[in-house]
Protein backbone atom coordinates (compact mmCIF):
# COMPACT_ATOMS: atom_id res chain seq x y z
CA UNK A 1 0.00 0.00 0.00
CA UNK A 2 1.32 3.40 -0.57
CA UNK A 3 2.55 5.86 2.18
CA UNK A 4 0.18 8.57 2.80
CA UNK A 5 3.14 11.17 2.56
CA UNK A 6 3.49 9.97 -0.83
CA UNK A 7 -0.15 11.08 -2.04
CA UNK A 8 0.24 14.39 0.38
CA UNK A 9 3.31 15.08 -2.06
CA UNK A 10 1.33 14.68 -4.95
CA UNK A 11 -1.22 16.92 -3.69
CA UNK A 12 1.56 19.71 -2.48
CA UNK A 13 3.32 19.40 -5.97
CA UNK A 14 0.09 19.74 -8.21
CA UNK A 15 0.36 23.84 -9.48
CA UNK A 16 4.42 22.39 -10.45
CA UNK A 17 3.26 19.58 -12.24
CA UNK A 18 0.84 21.54 -14.18
CA UNK A 19 3.59 23.93 -14.71
CA UNK A 20 5.79 21.27 -16.62
CA UNK A 21 3.46 19.94 -18.47
CA UNK A 22 2.42 23.21 -20.26
CA UNK A 23 6.21 22.81 -21.15
CA UNK A 24 5.58 19.78 -22.96
CA UNK A 25 2.51 21.17 -24.60
CA UNK A 26 3.79 23.50 -26.15
CA UNK A 27 5.69 21.25 -28.21
CA UNK A 28 4.03 21.19 -31.62
CA UNK A 29 4.88 17.56 -32.25
CA UNK A 30 2.68 16.87 -34.95
CA UNK A 31 3.65 13.38 -36.41
CA UNK A 32 1.94 13.61 -39.65
CA UNK A 33 3.48 16.93 -40.79
CA UNK A 34 7.04 16.57 -41.93
CA UNK A 35 7.67 20.08 -41.32
CA UNK A 36 7.74 19.40 -37.98
CA UNK A 37 10.23 16.66 -37.96
CA UNK A 38 12.33 19.14 -35.48
CA UNK A 39 9.81 19.64 -32.82
CA UNK A 40 8.86 16.12 -32.83
CA UNK A 41 12.55 15.50 -32.24
CA UNK A 42 12.44 18.29 -29.47
CA UNK A 43 9.96 16.59 -27.81
CA UNK A 44 11.50 12.60 -27.73
CA UNK A 45 14.28 15.24 -25.71
CA UNK A 46 11.97 16.54 -23.62
CA UNK A 47 11.09 13.28 -22.51
CA UNK A 48 14.18 11.73 -22.12
CA UNK A 49 15.37 14.28 -20.24
CA UNK A 50 12.87 13.97 -17.69
CA UNK A 51 13.50 10.54 -17.22
CA UNK A 52 17.26 11.17 -17.03
CA UNK A 53 16.20 13.14 -14.27
CA UNK A 54 14.25 10.84 -12.90
CA UNK A 55 17.36 8.90 -12.64
CA UNK A 56 16.19 6.29 -15.25
CA UNK A 57 18.95 4.56 -17.86
CA UNK A 58 17.18 6.55 -20.87
CA UNK A 59 18.14 6.18 -24.68
CA UNK A 60 16.58 7.37 -27.86
CA UNK A 61 15.78 4.44 -30.45
CA UNK A 62 16.25 6.10 -33.93
CA UNK A 63 13.75 4.70 -36.55
CA UNK A 64 14.52 6.60 -39.61
CA UNK A 65 11.51 8.87 -37.99
CA UNK A 66 10.26 9.65 -35.00
CA UNK A 67 12.91 8.65 -32.18
CA UNK A 68 11.48 5.75 -29.43
CA UNK A 69 12.40 7.06 -25.51
CA UNK A 70 13.03 3.87 -23.91
CA UNK A 71 14.20 4.33 -20.67
CA UNK A 72 14.40 1.60 -17.38
CA UNK A 73 14.82 2.00 -13.75
CA UNK A 74 15.34 -1.88 -12.17
CA UNK A 75 16.44 -1.66 -8.35
CA UNK A 76 14.55 -4.81 -7.52
CA UNK A 77 15.78 -7.86 -9.26
CA UNK A 78 13.05 -10.10 -7.93
CA UNK A 79 10.08 -7.95 -8.04
CA UNK A 80 8.02 -7.97 -10.71
CA UNK A 81 8.68 -5.01 -13.74
CA UNK A 82 5.91 -2.88 -15.35
CA UNK A 83 6.77 -1.14 -18.78
CA UNK A 84 4.78 2.18 -19.11
CA UNK A 85 3.97 3.05 -22.46
CA UNK A 86 2.96 6.48 -23.70
CA UNK A 87 3.12 8.65 -27.05
CA UNK A 88 4.28 12.16 -27.05
CA UNK A 89 3.34 12.70 -30.37
CA UNK A 90 -0.11 14.66 -30.80
CA UNK A 91 -2.93 15.27 -33.83
CA UNK A 92 -2.81 18.20 -35.68
CA UNK A 93 -4.82 21.23 -34.54
CA UNK A 94 -6.95 22.13 -37.46
CA UNK A 95 -8.94 23.99 -38.27
CA UNK A 96 -7.42 26.49 -36.12
CA UNK A 97 -9.77 28.81 -35.74
CA UNK A 98 -12.13 26.63 -34.02
CA UNK A 99 -9.78 27.08 -31.22
CA UNK A 100 -11.07 29.80 -27.71
CA UNK A 101 -7.26 29.95 -27.79
CA UNK A 102 -4.03 28.52 -29.38
CA UNK A 103 -3.75 25.18 -29.63
CA UNK A 104 -0.03 25.04 -28.65
CA UNK A 105 -0.20 28.20 -25.90
CA UNK A 106 -1.61 25.63 -23.02
CA UNK A 107 -4.52 27.44 -20.98
CA UNK A 108 -6.57 27.27 -18.12
CA UNK A 109 -9.92 27.57 -17.61
CA UNK A 110 -12.80 26.38 -15.18
CA UNK A 111 -11.00 23.47 -14.31
CA UNK A 112 -9.70 22.37 -17.28
CA UNK A 113 -6.47 22.31 -19.18
CA UNK A 114 -6.93 23.65 -23.20
CA UNK A 115 -4.55 22.50 -25.43
CA UNK A 116 -3.88 20.10 -28.13
CA UNK A 117 -2.35 16.61 -26.33
CA UNK A 118 -3.32 18.19 -23.23
CA UNK A 119 -5.38 14.26 -22.93
CA UNK A 120 -4.03 12.37 -25.36
CA UNK A 121 -1.41 11.79 -24.85
CA UNK A 122 1.15 14.13 -22.84
CA UNK A 123 -1.13 15.13 -20.18
CA UNK A 124 -1.98 11.22 -19.18
CA UNK A 125 1.66 9.58 -19.86
CA UNK A 126 3.08 12.63 -17.79
CA UNK A 127 1.36 11.38 -14.49
CA UNK A 128 3.65 8.70 -14.44
CA UNK A 129 6.41 10.50 -14.04
CA UNK A 130 4.94 12.68 -12.01
CA UNK A 131 3.95 9.99 -9.67
CA UNK A 132 7.57 8.67 -10.54
CA UNK A 133 9.12 12.01 -8.76
CA UNK A 134 6.95 11.27 -5.65
CA UNK A 135 7.97 7.91 -4.80
CA UNK A 136 11.59 8.70 -5.15
CA UNK A 137 11.00 12.24 -3.64
CA UNK A 138 9.72 10.59 -0.29
CA UNK A 139 10.88 6.72 -0.45
CA UNK A 140 13.97 6.93 -1.96
CA UNK A 141 13.05 4.03 -4.31
CA UNK A 142 10.62 2.33 -6.72
CA UNK A 143 8.54 -0.22 -4.94
CA UNK A 144 9.20 -1.94 -8.48
CA UNK A 145 11.43 -1.91 -11.37
CA UNK A 146 9.49 0.30 -14.06
CA UNK A 147 10.56 0.44 -17.57
CA UNK A 148 9.25 2.78 -19.97
CA UNK A 149 8.56 3.22 -23.80
CA UNK A 150 7.52 6.76 -25.23
CA UNK A 151 6.84 6.75 -29.11
CA UNK A 152 6.58 9.31 -31.51
CA UNK A 153 4.27 8.02 -34.41
CA UNK A 154 1.18 6.56 -32.50
CA UNK A 155 -1.01 9.42 -34.24
CA UNK A 156 0.05 8.07 -37.45
CA UNK A 157 -0.21 3.87 -36.76
CA UNK A 158 2.95 3.10 -35.20
CA UNK A 159 4.73 2.11 -38.06
CA UNK A 160 8.15 1.48 -36.70
CA UNK A 161 6.56 -0.01 -32.92
CA UNK A 162 6.57 -3.54 -34.22
CA UNK A 163 10.32 -3.53 -35.49
CA UNK A 164 11.11 -1.91 -31.96
CA UNK A 165 9.58 -4.01 -29.66
CA UNK A 166 11.20 -7.07 -31.64
CA UNK A 167 14.73 -5.71 -31.85
CA UNK A 168 14.49 -4.61 -27.93
CA UNK A 169 12.37 -7.64 -27.18
CA UNK A 170 14.52 -8.62 -24.27
CA UNK A 171 15.03 -5.00 -22.92
CA UNK A 172 11.24 -4.40 -22.53
CA UNK A 173 10.45 -8.02 -20.89
CA UNK A 174 7.94 -6.90 -18.23
CA UNK A 175 5.20 -8.12 -16.24
CA UNK A 176 2.35 -5.87 -17.39
CA UNK A 177 2.01 -2.38 -19.72
CA UNK A 178 0.49 0.29 -17.97
CA UNK A 179 -1.11 2.30 -20.61
CA UNK A 180 -3.46 5.74 -19.71
CA UNK A 181 -4.23 6.95 -23.21
CA UNK A 182 -7.92 6.76 -22.75
CA UNK A 183 -11.19 7.82 -20.78
CA UNK A 184 -13.12 6.87 -17.70
CA UNK A 185 -16.38 5.32 -18.53
CA UNK A 186 -17.72 9.34 -17.10
CA UNK A 187 -16.57 12.07 -15.28
CA UNK A 188 -17.77 10.16 -12.09
CA UNK A 189 -17.08 6.41 -13.01
CA UNK A 190 -13.04 5.47 -13.40
CA UNK A 191 -12.91 2.16 -15.75
CA UNK A 192 -10.43 -0.40 -16.87
CA UNK A 193 -10.56 -1.58 -20.74
CA UNK A 194 -10.35 -5.33 -20.68
CA UNK A 195 -11.95 -5.74 -24.10
CA UNK A 196 -10.85 -3.92 -27.38
CA UNK A 197 -12.24 -4.55 -30.84
CA UNK A 198 -9.84 -5.37 -33.86
CA UNK A 199 -10.00 -4.14 -37.33
CA UNK A 200 -10.37 -5.69 -40.95
CA UNK A 201 -9.82 -2.81 -43.19
CA UNK A 202 -10.26 -3.18 -47.20
CA UNK A 203 -10.18 -1.45 -50.60
CA UNK A 204 -12.60 -2.75 -52.74
CA UNK A 205 -12.24 -1.77 -56.71
CA UNK A 206 -14.41 -2.34 -59.60
CA UNK A 207 -12.86 -2.01 -63.53
CA UNK A 208 -15.26 -2.17 -66.04
CA UNK A 209 -14.68 -0.98 -69.73
CA UNK A 210 -11.17 1.22 -70.79
CA UNK A 211 -13.07 4.20 -70.10
CA UNK A 212 -15.62 6.00 -69.31
CA UNK A 213 -18.43 4.96 -72.16
CA UNK A 214 -21.55 7.09 -74.01
CA UNK A 215 -24.23 5.03 -71.94
CA UNK A 216 -26.70 5.69 -75.32
CA UNK A 217 -23.87 3.97 -77.47
CA UNK A 218 -22.80 1.24 -75.66
CA UNK A 219 -25.66 0.81 -72.95
CA UNK A 220 -26.75 -2.90 -73.08
CA UNK A 221 -23.67 -4.14 -73.74
CA UNK A 222 -21.24 -4.14 -70.79
CA UNK A 223 -21.30 -4.42 -66.47
CA UNK A 224 -21.55 -1.35 -64.59
CA UNK A 225 -19.16 -0.91 -62.06
CA UNK A 226 -21.15 1.38 -59.98
CA UNK A 227 -23.69 -1.02 -60.40
CA UNK A 228 -21.73 -3.75 -59.64
CA UNK A 229 -20.03 -2.22 -56.57
CA UNK A 230 -24.07 -1.25 -55.33
CA UNK A 231 -24.92 -4.84 -55.56
CA UNK A 232 -21.80 -6.13 -53.87
CA UNK A 233 -21.95 -3.94 -51.09
CA UNK A 234 -25.85 -4.41 -50.62
CA UNK A 235 -24.74 -8.06 -50.18
CA UNK A 236 -22.57 -7.89 -47.16
CA UNK A 237 -25.12 -6.98 -44.70
CA UNK A 238 -28.66 -8.84 -44.12
CA UNK A 239 -31.58 -6.61 -43.61
CA UNK A 240 -31.38 -7.52 -39.82
CA UNK A 241 -28.15 -5.67 -39.74
CA UNK A 242 -26.52 -8.75 -39.42
CA UNK A 243 -23.28 -9.37 -41.63
CA UNK A 244 -24.10 -11.94 -44.32
CA UNK A 245 -20.17 -13.28 -45.24
CA UNK A 246 -20.66 -16.81 -45.10
CA UNK A 247 -18.06 -17.86 -41.80
CA UNK A 248 -17.71 -14.43 -40.58
CA UNK A 249 -19.53 -15.17 -36.67
CA UNK A 250 -18.03 -18.63 -36.78
CA UNK A 251 -15.02 -17.81 -34.02
CA UNK A 252 -17.57 -14.73 -31.95
CA UNK A 253 -16.54 -15.43 -28.29
CA UNK A 254 -20.40 -14.61 -27.11
CA UNK A 255 -20.99 -12.54 -24.71
CA UNK A 256 -21.43 -14.15 -20.96
CA UNK A 257 -24.72 -13.86 -18.87
CA UNK A 258 -22.57 -12.28 -16.39
CA UNK A 259 -20.90 -9.59 -18.70
CA UNK A 260 -24.48 -8.45 -20.01
CA UNK A 261 -25.58 -7.96 -16.77
CA UNK A 262 -22.63 -6.09 -16.18
CA UNK A 263 -23.45 -4.70 -19.21
CA UNK A 264 -26.54 -3.94 -18.72
CA UNK A 265 -25.92 -2.17 -15.15
CA UNK A 266 -23.74 0.68 -17.05
CA UNK A 267 -25.14 3.99 -16.74
CA UNK A 268 -26.26 4.24 -20.30
CA UNK A 269 -28.42 6.72 -21.78
CA UNK A 270 -29.66 5.94 -24.84
CA UNK A 271 -31.65 9.15 -25.00
CA UNK A 272 -28.91 11.07 -24.81
CA UNK A 273 -27.00 9.65 -27.22
CA UNK A 274 -29.35 9.36 -30.01
CA UNK A 275 -29.59 13.25 -28.90
CA UNK A 276 -25.58 13.47 -29.51
CA UNK A 277 -25.62 11.96 -32.56
CA UNK A 278 -28.49 14.09 -33.83
CA UNK A 279 -29.95 10.60 -35.32
CA UNK A 280 -33.63 9.81 -34.82
CA UNK A 281 -33.10 5.47 -34.20
CA UNK A 282 -30.15 3.37 -32.73
CA UNK A 283 -30.21 0.57 -35.28
CA UNK A 284 -28.43 -3.25 -35.37
CA UNK A 285 -28.44 -6.70 -34.23
CA UNK A 286 -31.90 -6.96 -32.14
CA UNK A 287 -30.63 -8.92 -29.96
CA UNK A 288 -27.92 -7.23 -28.15
CA UNK A 289 -27.90 -4.35 -26.62
CA UNK A 290 -26.86 -0.71 -27.85
CA UNK A 291 -24.10 -1.17 -25.21
CA UNK A 292 -23.41 -4.81 -26.37
CA UNK A 293 -23.07 -4.06 -29.64
CA UNK A 294 -21.08 -0.61 -29.96
CA UNK A 295 -18.19 -2.60 -27.53
CA UNK A 296 -18.53 -6.69 -28.23
CA UNK A 297 -20.09 -7.98 -31.21
CA UNK A 298 -18.87 -7.61 -34.69
CA UNK A 299 -19.57 -5.02 -37.53
CA UNK A 300 -19.36 -4.26 -40.99
CA UNK A 301 -19.37 -0.59 -42.35
CA UNK A 302 -18.86 1.10 -46.09
CA UNK A 303 -16.90 3.99 -45.18
CA UNK A 304 -16.98 5.60 -48.41
CA UNK A 305 -17.60 5.15 -52.32
CA UNK A 306 -16.73 6.75 -55.48
CA UNK A 307 -17.36 6.04 -58.98
CA UNK A 308 -19.17 7.69 -61.74
CA UNK A 309 -20.56 11.54 -62.36
CA UNK A 310 -21.87 12.94 -59.73
CA UNK A 311 -20.77 17.05 -60.26
CA UNK A 312 -23.44 19.41 -61.64
CA UNK A 313 -25.06 19.14 -65.10
CA UNK A 314 -25.50 15.98 -66.92
CA UNK A 315 -22.96 13.25 -68.38
CA UNK A 316 -24.54 10.21 -69.39
CA UNK A 317 -21.73 7.59 -69.11
CA UNK A 318 -21.35 4.07 -68.02
CA UNK A 319 -18.26 4.49 -65.67
CA UNK A 320 -14.85 2.90 -65.91
CA UNK A 321 -14.44 2.09 -62.36
CA UNK A 322 -15.65 2.41 -58.73
CA UNK A 323 -14.36 1.68 -55.87
CA UNK A 324 -15.32 1.53 -51.67
CA UNK A 325 -13.52 1.04 -48.97
CA UNK A 326 -15.24 -1.31 -45.76
CA UNK A 327 -14.38 -1.34 -42.46
CA UNK A 328 -14.85 -4.49 -39.96
CA UNK A 329 -14.95 -3.80 -36.35
CA UNK A 330 -13.85 -7.47 -35.14
CA UNK A 331 -14.30 -9.27 -31.28
CA UNK A 332 -12.55 -11.75 -29.84
CA UNK A 333 -11.82 -14.64 -31.31
CA UNK A 334 -11.65 -13.54 -34.25
CA UNK A 335 -8.79 -12.52 -36.78
CA UNK A 336 -8.63 -9.85 -39.04
CA UNK A 337 -6.62 -12.61 -40.99
CA UNK A 338 -9.36 -14.80 -41.16
CA UNK A 339 -12.00 -12.29 -41.91
CA UNK A 340 -10.00 -10.84 -44.54
CA UNK A 341 -9.97 -14.19 -46.36
CA UNK A 342 -13.65 -14.81 -46.00
CA UNK A 343 -14.71 -11.34 -47.22
CA UNK A 344 -12.35 -12.03 -50.34
CA UNK A 345 -13.65 -15.09 -51.13
CA UNK A 346 -17.42 -13.82 -50.93
CA UNK A 347 -16.71 -10.79 -52.87
CA UNK A 348 -15.16 -13.09 -55.62
CA UNK A 349 -17.88 -15.54 -55.41
CA UNK A 350 -20.72 -12.64 -56.07
CA UNK A 351 -18.49 -10.61 -58.42
CA UNK A 352 -20.83 -11.26 -61.84
CA UNK A 353 -18.48 -11.50 -65.14
CA UNK A 354 -17.87 -8.73 -67.01
CA UNK A 355 -15.32 -6.66 -64.90
CA UNK A 356 -12.86 -6.93 -62.94
CA UNK A 357 -12.97 -6.66 -58.88
CA UNK A 358 -9.20 -5.95 -57.15
CA UNK A 359 -9.21 -5.77 -53.22
CA UNK A 360 -6.51 -4.49 -51.16
CA UNK A 361 -6.15 -4.83 -47.47
CA UNK A 362 -5.55 -1.45 -45.73
CA UNK A 363 -5.11 -2.18 -42.02
CA UNK A 364 -5.60 -4.92 -39.96
CA UNK A 365 -5.19 -6.14 -36.10
CA UNK A 366 -6.60 -8.43 -33.78
CA UNK A 367 -9.06 -8.04 -30.74
CA UNK A 368 -7.88 -7.89 -27.51
CA UNK A 369 -9.70 -9.54 -24.21
CA UNK A 370 -7.70 -9.32 -21.12
CA UNK A 371 -8.52 -11.95 -18.27
CA UNK A 372 -9.92 -10.03 -15.16
CA UNK A 373 -8.07 -12.43 -12.27
CA UNK A 374 -5.07 -11.55 -13.38
CA UNK A 375 -3.09 -10.38 -10.33
CA UNK A 376 -2.29 -7.18 -12.70
CA UNK A 377 -5.75 -5.88 -12.92
CA UNK A 378 -6.78 -6.58 -9.14
CA UNK A 379 -3.65 -3.92 -8.37
CA UNK A 380 -4.78 -1.56 -10.79
CA UNK A 381 -8.13 -1.98 -9.00
CA UNK A 382 -6.89 -1.14 -5.46
CA UNK A 383 -4.90 1.79 -6.98
CA UNK A 384 -8.03 3.19 -8.92
CA UNK A 385 -9.95 2.92 -5.70
CA UNK A 386 -6.86 5.02 -3.67
CA UNK A 387 -6.24 7.59 -6.74
CA UNK A 388 -9.29 8.33 -7.44
CA UNK A 389 -11.54 7.42 -4.47
CA UNK A 390 -14.12 4.97 -5.83
CA UNK A 391 -14.19 1.72 -7.87
CA UNK A 392 -13.77 1.25 -11.43
CA UNK A 393 -16.06 -0.16 -13.61
CA UNK A 394 -14.96 -3.08 -16.34
CA UNK A 395 -15.66 -2.00 -20.17
CA UNK A 396 -14.70 -2.96 -23.58
CA UNK A 397 -13.93 -0.26 -25.70
CA UNK A 398 -15.10 -0.79 -29.21
CA UNK A 399 -12.27 0.62 -30.96
CA UNK A 400 -8.82 -0.93 -31.58
CA UNK A 401 -5.66 -0.14 -29.85
CA UNK A 402 -3.05 -1.43 -32.19
CA UNK A 403 -0.15 -1.34 -30.01
CA UNK A 404 -2.17 -3.02 -27.40
CA UNK A 405 -1.98 -6.22 -29.84
CA UNK A 406 1.78 -5.44 -30.91
CA UNK A 407 2.91 -5.69 -27.05
CA UNK A 408 0.92 -9.03 -26.77
CA UNK A 409 1.78 -10.93 -30.24
CA UNK A 410 5.41 -9.55 -29.92
CA UNK A 411 6.09 -9.55 -25.97
CA UNK A 412 3.59 -11.77 -24.78
CA UNK A 413 2.30 -9.29 -22.14
CA UNK A 414 -1.46 -7.84 -21.51
CA UNK A 415 -1.59 -4.37 -21.27
CA UNK A 416 -3.45 -2.38 -18.42
CA UNK A 417 -6.04 0.63 -20.02
CA UNK A 418 -6.47 2.76 -17.43
CA UNK A 419 -7.58 5.88 -19.02
CA UNK A 420 -7.64 8.94 -17.06
CA UNK A 421 -9.55 11.02 -19.75
CA UNK A 422 -13.22 11.61 -20.38
CA UNK A 423 -15.62 10.73 -23.18
CA UNK A 424 -15.70 14.31 -23.72
CA UNK A 425 -11.56 15.32 -23.70
CA UNK A 426 -12.07 16.36 -27.58
CA UNK A 427 -8.84 14.19 -28.71
CA UNK A 428 -8.18 14.82 -32.02
CA UNK A 429 -10.86 17.54 -31.73
CA UNK A 430 -10.46 21.39 -31.38
CA UNK A 431 -10.21 22.81 -27.85
CA UNK A 432 -9.11 19.88 -26.28
CA UNK A 433 -8.76 19.53 -22.84
CA UNK A 434 -7.84 17.76 -19.59
CA UNK A 435 -9.42 18.01 -16.63
CA UNK A 436 -7.35 19.18 -13.89
CA UNK A 437 -8.41 16.74 -11.35
CA UNK A 438 -7.95 13.90 -13.64
CA UNK A 439 -4.56 15.01 -13.87
CA UNK A 440 -4.01 15.00 -10.15
CA UNK A 441 -6.00 11.57 -9.51
CA UNK A 442 -4.15 9.80 -12.58
CA UNK A 443 -0.52 11.08 -10.67
CA UNK A 444 -2.02 9.55 -7.61
CA UNK A 445 -3.77 6.14 -9.10
CA UNK A 446 0.16 5.78 -10.98
CA UNK A 447 1.97 6.00 -7.89
CA UNK A 448 -0.45 3.37 -5.93
CA UNK A 449 -0.41 1.16 -9.08
CA UNK A 450 3.50 0.68 -8.64
CA UNK A 451 2.86 -0.03 -4.81
CA UNK A 452 0.08 -2.17 -5.18
CA UNK A 453 1.78 -3.88 -8.21
CA UNK A 454 4.82 -4.58 -5.66
CA UNK A 455 2.71 -6.11 -3.10
ZN1 LIG B 1 -3.30 8.67 -27.90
Amino acid sequence: MIPQDILHKIDEHHCRYVEQLFGFLRIPSVSTYPQHAHDIRIAAEWVLDHLDLLGFEANLIETGGPPVVLAKRCPHPAKPTILIYGHYDVQPAEPLAEWTTPPFEPGIREGFLYARGASDDKGQFFTYLKAIEAILKVAGELPVNVKVLVEGEEEIGSPQLAHVLDRYRSELRADAVAISDGSQFDSQTPAITYGLRGLAYLQLDIEGPRFDLHSGSFGGLVANPVQVLADLLARLKNPDGTVAIPGFYDDVLNLEPWEREEMASLPFNEAALREYLGVVELVGESSHTPMERKTARPTLDVNGIWGGFSGEGAKTIIPARAGAKVSMRLVPNQSSARVNELFKVFIQTMAPRGVKVHIKELQGSDPVLVSRDQRTVQAATRAIRIGFGNAPVFIREGGSIPVVTLFKTVLGVDSLLLGWGRPDDGAHSPNERFCLEDFRRGIRTAAALLYELAS
